[in-house]
Order: C-alpha cells, then structure tokens, then sequence
C-alpha cells in the first residue's frame, strides 16, 4: 500500500482548534506523522509519494452521519456523489430501513423496494450483507446500523400488528446476532410501515438488547411536524426507560408551517435531557425541502399500507377511484409543494424537478390523478421532494453545537441510472459548510463534518488528523468550497475539492474516482 507525504497544507485536524501550515505523511492506511511548519518533516523517499498541497487546506476524509447507500454502493460503487463531495465515510441502515436481517417473511418486500439496484439479496444477516458489500470495494467507508422496520418485518411482516411475546424475544435474538456480528448500532424510523405500529414497550425492549453493546441509537421520529414534541418526548422517555446513555435525532426538523414555532420547545426538552445525562445529538441536511417515498402524501386508510401493498391495492379502478375521492379533499398548495424526484414510469420520465401541479399542467391531467398514476405504477420507487420547512429554522438547527451533516441520501453515480437524487446527494456538505461560514470559523465547521460525527458513532481512529488514526483525508479550496447541484441537475459535483483519500489511497482526484479502498467498518471488529 502506498505512503503519501501531503505537504505545503493547512491542518484543519477535526478538533475545531485553530488550523495550523504543516504536512501530513501516511503510510498502509494510516496517519503516521503530522508536522507543523515549525518542525521540518523529513524529505520522502521512493517509496514515498509527495503532493504539494499549493496552501489548501487539508481536513480528515467528511462524515456522513445519516445515509441510505445500504445497496446502491452495490450497484454503483463509486459513491461519486459522496466522495466528490468530500465523504469518506458514511453511516447507513438509517430510518429504520437496513438490508437484514433477511427472513422468509421481509424477503419479497425488500426485493421490490430494492428492485431498481438489481442486486439479488443473498445474505440473511449482517455479515452475510457486509461480506457482499466488502466483494464489491466501494469507494467510502460504510458503518450500517440495524434498521428497526426492517427487522420487525422479519419477524411479524408489515402488517399492522403487535408482536406477542415469542415474536419479540425473536426479534430481540435477531438484533442480537446482528449486533454481535458487527452491526453498528439501532436505527428506527418510526414514521414508516411497519415501524408506526412499534409500541414504546417494544423499543424499550429492543434499546435493552442494544444497551448490552454501547452502541449508538437513531432515530428518525415518529413525527416531525404535528406531533413533533410528543415524539420527541417519546424517543426521550424510550432511551431513559431502556438506561442507554445517548439519542440521536435524525434529520432533526419542524415540518410543516403551523410547525415552526416548535423549535424552541424542541431545543428546550433537548438541553433538558441533556442537563438529566441522556447526551443528545442530531443531524441535518442544509435544505429545506425533504425526500422520500410519494406514498407518505396519502391520508388513512393508505397510511397503513406499505408501498408494495399499495401498489396490489391501486390495480383495481375501485380502489383509484376511492384513492381519487380522498385525494380531492387537499389542499391545491399540496400539490405545488410535491416535487417529482424519481420514478421508474416511462411516462413520467421527463418530469423529474417539477412539481405535481407543473407535471398535471403539462399532461393536461388533475394533479391528484398524476399522483395516483405514480403510485399505481411505481409506489415502492417514486421518489418526491416536499417543501414545508422554515429556513430561518434551519439556520438555527444547524448552528446548535451538537448538530452534524447528514445528507439523508443514496450514493448516485454521476448518470441516472439508478434513479436521480436530490441535490443533497451532491451538496450537502459543501451547503452546510457555506451556509455556517457567515458564522463560524473553517475550523469549526469542519469539526461538525469529522470528529463531531465520528465521536456520535464510536469511530474512534477516523474524524481526526493525528498520528495513529485512518488515513481519510480531504483537500479543499475553502474559499471556493460549493454545491454545484440542484433540483433542475441534481448530479452535479461539488466545487473547491481537490484530492480525497480514503485509507491512504488517492480515491478521487481531478473528478474523478480512481481507486476504491473503502472498508466496511464494525465495532466488533475493528473500532472498539
Ligand atoms: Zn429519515
């Protein structure tokens, strides 16, 4: 493996200490020496490559504390939307959705909702997925969590039902196989199939298996927007009741207009339970519009469905004509606030970025019928973006101390075909590092992209530059650091980063990807 002498930088090492000139120099995989300018570094040798780093500045590899690669680094596994942003690591299984365990009862479902990766599940666990993934020699290291609906589903499918005793104590065993072969920690998504029907029992039951490894627990809460602070109190009470020692929120956000003004309270419980011991974290994309299945538009009964039941459901005209009836009833807004993602449908293929209100104009089709066609033709794949967040909110969620990027999104190769992103998939980090700058120092910011993270998750050698830790390394331009992506070219590179290193390798350089080092990190293995 080869060793790099990165000289002529400016050290941002992650502690949010102020940057220092020096040189960094690795060696296999990792960090052996970091000199300042006032102590001369020694010339490379031959065996020793050196990069002139020209007065940038050079920061460890970025972390991205919540997202969802979980298959498509199996399908496309340059990563390129996250290491062109800078992205050396990220933490995956988010939400509640990981891709085990695998059981007879979750395979189907998954296989659908996995089905534009084209990546045939052939492991029923964690090491079994881990193993696959390592075959495949992605880009960016990869840290999963257990993701709660997923396992729930492998015991009592997605219907809506309580697990009775036997099927809990199973689900518990499951979890604790996964943990022990690696699984980074607990993720849940308690908004989504089957995870909503979750009583606080059983989480508490499940954080009592994860409490057995030290591993940390995230959630994305069972409401971010009418009932924000009873979910937030709920996830609060869930971690005191099971004695784990931290809680992390994902995506932390006030959804929805008559929302907002529950920032305040959310941050007042947060500092109170962080006064009573629980240390609570959270992380955030810099955008304001968020991005997930379609189908969460839809109003009860179909909230109870999951996207493959739906789809079954809506190849009856009956059941699009009832859908129809209840759709009619929203506000016109909805419309023009749900932006198209992605779909698979050949017929809507052209309209990704617009919103449904633009795409019905265009296809001289009610709004509500173009979201009935999208559902009855791709439920489980049709992706959209939802405005209804503050921006003076997100102003303020990003500049708490315990907040960390996240980007909440898949890795995407630089072409569409597994499917478009949103512009978080390439910006995130570049938008959160320039919408903090008004305010923050480089330092600073970049603490909350590295160590901050790295310390949330138990990396202990990654989110630093100091000798001993991986070799993850990133050089900007810190005055030209931006997001090149948008709703209308979501796929489109961040600007001002110039070398990225993952393990010692050079991995992307000039644009480019040109090596895949990355590793599938455990606790079991190699952190702890
Ligand atoms: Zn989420």
């Amino acid at each position: 493996m080869s060793s790099f002498l990165i000289k002529n930088v400016i050290i941002a090492d992650g502690t949010g200490t102020e940057p220092f000139a020096g040189a960094v120099r690795t060696d296999s995989g990792v960090i052996t020496d970091v000199y300042s300018e006032k102590n001369a570094y020694p010339a490379a040798d031959k065996h020793c490559y050196t990069l002139d780093g020209r007065g940038l500045m050079l920061c460890p590899g970025f972390i991205d504390a919540h997202g969802h690669s979980d298959l498509s680094l199996h399908a496309a596994p340059d990563a390129y939307g996250k290491i062109s942003q800078g992205i050396t690591t990220e933490i995956n299984g988010n939400c509640g959705l990981s891709p085990f365990p695998v059981t007879d009862a979750n395979r189907e479902h998954l296989e659908e909702l996995y089905a534009s990766y084209n990546v045939p599940l052939s492991w029923t666990s964690f090491a079994g997925y881990a193993e696959a993934l390592s075959r495949r020699e992605p880009a960016i290291n990869t840290f999963s969590l257990c993701g709660h609906n997923t396992l729930r589903a492998a015991v009592c499918g997605y219907g809506k039902t309580e697990p009775d005793s036997k099927q809990l104590a199973s689900m518990c065993d499951l979890f604790r196989n996964c943990l022990a072969e690696g699984a980074g920690g607990f993720s849940t998504g308690l908004l989504y199939i089957p995870g909503k029907f979750a009583s606080q029992e059983e989480l508490v039951a499940l954080l009592g298996v994860l409490r057995e490894f030290h591993r940390p627990y995230t959630t994305h809460l069972r409401s971010e927007g009418l009932y924000l602070i009873e979910a937030l109190e709920e996830a609060i009470n869930c971690s005191q009741q099971a004695k784990i020692p931290r809680l992390h929120i994902s995506h932390l956000k006030t959804a929805g207009a008559g929302n907002w003004h529950k920032l305040e309270q959310v941050l007042a419980m947060i500092g109170k339970a962080q006064a009573s011991g629980l240390n609570i974290t959270a992380d955030r994309y810099p955008y304001i519009e968020s991005m997930t299945q379609l189908s969460v538009i839809l109003p009860s009964p179909y909230d109870d469905l999951d996207d493959v039941s739906l789809l079954r459901r809506l190849q009856d005209d009956g059941e699009r004509q009832k859908l129809r009836t209840a759709l009619d009833s929203f506000a016109p807004e909805r419309w023009s606030n749900t932006r198209l993602i992605s779909t698979s449908l050949a017929a809507f293929r052209h309209f990704p970025g617009l919103n449904l209100q633009e795409i019905a104009d265009r296809c001289n089709l009610a709004p509500q019928q173009v979201c009935i066609d999208l559902l009855a033709g791709d439920a489980p794949g049709t992706m959209a973006a939802f405005r209804g967040m503050s921006r003076d909110n997100l102003e303020k969620i990003l500049r708490q101390p315990f907040i960390c990027c996240g980007t909440d999104e898949t890795a995407r190769p630089q072409n569409y075909h597994i499917g478009r992103s949103h512009p978080r998939g390439f910006g995130s980090f570049p938008e959160f590092f320039r919408q903090l700058s008004p305010d923050l120092k480089p330092e600073q910011i970049i603490h909350k992209m590295t160590m901050l993270p790295a310390t949330i998750f138990g990396l202990r050698n990654r989110g630093r530059i100091a000798s001993g830790c991986a070799a993850d390394l990133v050089l900007i331009d810190p005055d030209k650091f931006c997001a090149g992506a948008s709703f209308s070219a979501p796929h489109v590179p961040a600007i001002g980063i110039h070398h990225v290193f993952v393990n010692g390798a050079l991995s992307f350089s000039g644009g480019t990807v040109i090596n895949r080092n990355g590793k599938v990190l455990s606790p079991a293995k190699d952190i702890f």
